[in-house]
């Protein structure tokens, strides 16, 4: 204590030999604990300690100055994202009354044992495969994944429901055995925020995967309700067709302009696209924001986040710009 007050005392005699700018430097002393705020006065004499004060002040404006702008620059952003889609759909404005949600890297941290588990699959099939191919695969389901692989490795395009479901129930297994994935951080923020602005959620996934599928009410209680989910099981096309997303859009009743998909996976954010949803996108894998904007998505976060965050403002703006 007696070390620390000979310092204060040692840096208040230098303060009052310092030009104002020099001061600056000072407060970072004192904000890091240097001086205690309670014997400035001793130190400093009251005049030093205006400016300061002053100083601080100023640092405080700035930033929340600065977390103003970077907020009026997202907002300008996610109202030009809105703009192009009701010049790309010709929808006239509406508010959002139901939510798209797709799964794996949306929900869950899955992707990555995903890969693994169809690696292990393509090599087991004497299959030569880069794990980045099947981020580009996802989102197909994997009835459909199956057929382009063996199509692309053997001339084969004749594997039956049957065959598919078996090699399917391989690469399900592989995954299982890769244990519990996590969920995706901000997607309870996400879910929250929509469930207290009453819009509906839907799950729109490409996975047949019951490991996954099964936890997920355990996971995000109160969130899926049964009669609103698509999963693999229920669609014959499968992303990047439309035809899960029009699913999900029939099962809670609401138009494409009234609803938002929200995707991590670029044949994912096509099927939102050709749906007629505004499509979101993010990137929560190692696909790229502008693979994501060719895919078109109508607007790409880079963390969910992210997207969490800025959620009850798009919200608030398609409710009250109308
Ligand atoms: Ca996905």
């Amino acid at each position: 204590m007696k070390s620390n007050i000979t310092q204060t005392t040692a840096i208040g005699t230098v303060a009052k030999s310092l030009p104002q700018n020099k001061v600056i430097l000072l407060t970072h002393l004192i904000s890091n604990s240097y001086i205690p705020y309670a014997d400035l006065h001793k130190f400093f004499g009251i005049g030093w300690l205006y400016r300061i004060f002053l100083i601080r002040l100023c640092d405080v404006f700035r930033k929340f100055a600065g977390e103003f702008t970077d907020m009026a620059k997202r907002k300008t952003r996610e109202k030009e994202a809105y703009k192009q889609y009701l010049e790309r759909t010709g929808f006239g404005e509406a508010p959002i009354t139901a939510a798209l949600i797709d799964m794996d890297g949306v929900l869950y941290d899955s992707m990555k044992n995903h890969t693994k588990a169809w690696i292990r699959l393509s090599e087991e099939l004497g299959w030569n495969y880069s794990p980045d191919e099947f981020y580009l695969y996802e989102g197909m389901t994997g009835a459909a994944i199956i057929r382009l692989m063996m199509k692309r490795e053997t001339g084969r395009d004749d594997v039956s429901d049957e065959e598919a479901k078996e090699i399917y129930a391989k690469k399900a297994e592989y995954f299982r055995e890769l244990g519990n994935v996590d969920k995706i951080e901000g997607a309870d923020m996400m879910l929250a925020t929509l469930r207290s602005a009453g819009i509906k959620r839907v799950l729109v996934t490409g996975s047949g995967q019951h490991s996954l599928l099964d936890r997920l009410n355990a996971d995000y209680p109160g969130i899926f309700s049964e009669d609103l989910k698509v999963t693999a099981l229920d669609v014959k096309r499968g992303k990047p067709d439309p035809e899960p997303y029009l699913m999900g859009l029939e099962k809670a009743g609401v138009k494409a302009e009234n609803a938002i998909v929200i995707e991590n996976a670029p044949l994912g954010v096509k099927a939102g696209n050709a749906s007629g949803c505004f499509t979101v996108g993010i990137t929560t894998g190692p696909v790229p924001e502008d693979v994501m904007m060719e895919n078109g998505a109508d607007i790409v976060y880079p963390t969910m986040t992210a997207f969490a965050d800025a959620l009850t403002d798009i919200i608030a703006a398609r409710n009250y710009s109308f």
